[in-house]
């Protein structure tokens, strides 16, 4: 439903509520709404007294690439694509991250592409960000999954400015991924990741007073815990925020987008660094949210990116909330 065009929507709201008699007015107000909350850029819920906001920093459009899934043709990825009523003519791959405010705290987990990455459709975020009425020097705290480009390029201005975004907040990072892309020995990373282990510690030590690294399963800001996710980098961290009951998992890039990786668990991204531990981390995280029947938010599932996984066989569903 959220792939048809406004044209086709308008027709089908029209065709159901002429078939329901309800005159096209009060019909199809979910759809209209997800479309507006993507056109926004921003959508707010909560999870027990926890206030998140999802906010969508734009979509890159992905070229199929046969080396993109090693163990999946661009046949069968289109073929997934399809079968979730996704565009096959390319990967459609959304970037958003989730502003959480907990206990007077204002949390920022992920920082979106700062427009230096992710194509042209992306780089959104700030823009969003204001239309949601944060002011970035708000911010008290932002918690990074892992130091991929798409994460971490939104804490500063391009080079050569450099201007540090969100001035008053602690910058906390798991330690096992701080310590593996600030390692000066970048020759011994394969030659693709280089640039990007450059930027960061370009990056970093001009954040330095500010950096704050965690081990393991920490709590960081009361209600939001540390979950060692390791596999698609190899200090990847995703987040536990829970209120009294409520839990959502913050995923990070435990999985890419749930048509083809919840959807096919054992399938190995490119961009997993090591594919049997992102594999057996992303069957574990799903398999908790299952049991937990925690809500769950992926960084690259279609915006507002929040909802629920079911299982299913060997594999997962994502059912969107
Ligand atoms: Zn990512």
């Amino acid at each position: 439903m959220n792939q048809m065009t406004r044209r086709e929507v308008i027709f089908s709201a029209a065709a159901t509520a002429a078939a329901f008699g309800l005159g096209g007015r009060l019909s199809f107000l979910g759809t209209a709404h997800a479309q507006t909350a993507t056109e926004r850029g921003f959508h707010r819920y909560n999870v027990g007294s926890i206030e998140v906001t999802a906010l969508y920093d734009g979509m890159w459009e992905k070229a199929h690439d046969p080396a993109f899934i090693k163990n999946a043709s661009v046949d069968e990825t289109k073929a997934a694509l399809a079968a979730a009523g996704l565009p096959t003519d390319f990967v459609p791959i959304p970037f958003t991250p989730n502003l959480v405010k907990v206990g007077g705290q204002i949390v920022l987990i992920d920082t979106a592409t700062g427009g230096q990455t992710g194509g042209p459709k992306a780089g959104l975020f700030m823009k969003h960000l204001a239309a949601a009425g944060v002011d970035p020097g708000s911010v008290n705290h932002i918690l990074i999954s892992h130091f991929h480009a798409d994460h971490i390029f939104g804490l500063m201005t391009k080079a050569p400015e450099n201007k540090v975004v969100f001035p008053n907040a602690v910058i906390h990072v798991g330690a096992a991924e701080y310590k593996f892309w600030m390692d000066p020995a970048i020759e011994r990373l394969p030659e693709g990741r280089r640039p990007l282990a450059k930027r960061a510690q370009e990056m970093f030590p001009l954040m330095k007073d500010k950096v704050q690294p965690f081990e393991g399963d920490k709590e960081i800001v009361a209600g939001i815990r540390s979950v060692d996710s390791p596999g698609h980098t190899p200090g990847h961290t995703s987040f536990h925020v829970s209120s009294g009951s409520d839990q959502l998992i913050v995923l990070g890039d435990v999985t890419n987008i749930p048509a083809l990786f919840v959807r096919n668990p054992g399938w190995q991204a490119a961009f997993d660094q090591d594919a049997a531990t992102a594999e057996a981390t992303r069957r574990k995280l799903l398999d908790r949210a299952v049991a937990d029947k925690a809500m769950v938010t992926g960084y690259h599932f279609p915006f507002p990116a929040a909802g629920r996984i079911a299982k299913d066989g060997n594999s997962y569903v994502f059912v969107a909330a």
